[in-house]
């Protein structure tokens, strides 16, 4: 049986860098529905057109779009041994949706982990965050930052700060996820799916907690 994973948390939780991890890990894909959209803004196909405007503000995009994107992507073919998924589901249509989709090809959710961190960690966090233009490999101006100057340890990109990680959008960003990604949390609870881990600390200490769970599952 494969290994479905989701991981939750606001936005700045580490999601995306624990992601990472697991796909090393486990060798299962990460699926962002961020990555995605910020592919497409960048390729500028209808959906990046679509989607930027909701991005920049700080806001969800419309469930549709989201729902089948990811569809499209659980489709193919590496993620049959299983996925983790990062950045989605984010409201309870979607979460409805996927359980949907994975009920009728019986392949169900595993675990969903929440990486929790408070709130006055999650603005730092975010604000200072820096990615790598070329890997994506991600840094942070005062808790990790990159060897050089401005440039990529892994590959020597360019750092650059993504447009919504400025300080008015993470506002906006934290709210959303306050409205309609936090009933989530309750949500996987219900189904006995949620497990917790601290999410603020060393990066490795966190993945630690986090394979300790999956292996226990
Ligand atoms: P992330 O990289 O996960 O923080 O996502 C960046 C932005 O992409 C979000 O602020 C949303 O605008 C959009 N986005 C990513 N995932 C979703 C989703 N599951 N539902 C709606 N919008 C999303």
């Amino acid at each position: 049986m494969g290994l479905n994973l989701i991981l939750l948390g606001p936005p700045g939780a580490g999601k995306g860098t624990q992601a990472k991890k697991l796909v090393e890990k486990y060798g299962i894909p990460q699926v962002s529905t961020g990555d995605i959209l910020r592919e497409a803004v960048k390729t500028g196909t209808p959906l990046g057109v679509e989607a930027k405007s909701y991005m920049n503000r700080g806001a969800l995009v419309p469930d549709e779009v989201v729902i089948g994107i990811v569809k499209e992507r659980l489709k193919r073919d590496d993620c049959t041994n299983g996925y983790v998924l990062d950045g989605f589901p984010r409201t309870i249509s979607q979460a409805d949706a996927l359980f949907s989709y994975l009920n009728e090809c019986g392949c169900p959710i595993n675990s969903v982990i929440d990486i929790r961190v408070s709130k006055e960690y999650l603005v730092k966090r975010l604000s200072g965050r820096r990615v790598c233009r070329s890997c994506g490999s991600g840094y942070h101006i005062e808790f990790s930052p990159s060897k050089g100057t401005g440039r990529c340890d892994n590959c020597g990109g360019e750092l650059f700060q993504r447009d919504d990680d400025r300080e008015d959008v993470v506002t906006k960003r934290l709210e959303t996820y306050e409205a309609q990604t936090s009933p989530l949390v309750d949500y996987y609870e219900k189904s006995g799916l949620l497990k917790t881990v601290n999410g603020v600390g060393d990066v490795e200490v966190i993945f630690n907690d986090i394979c300790k769970i999956i292996d226990g599952r």
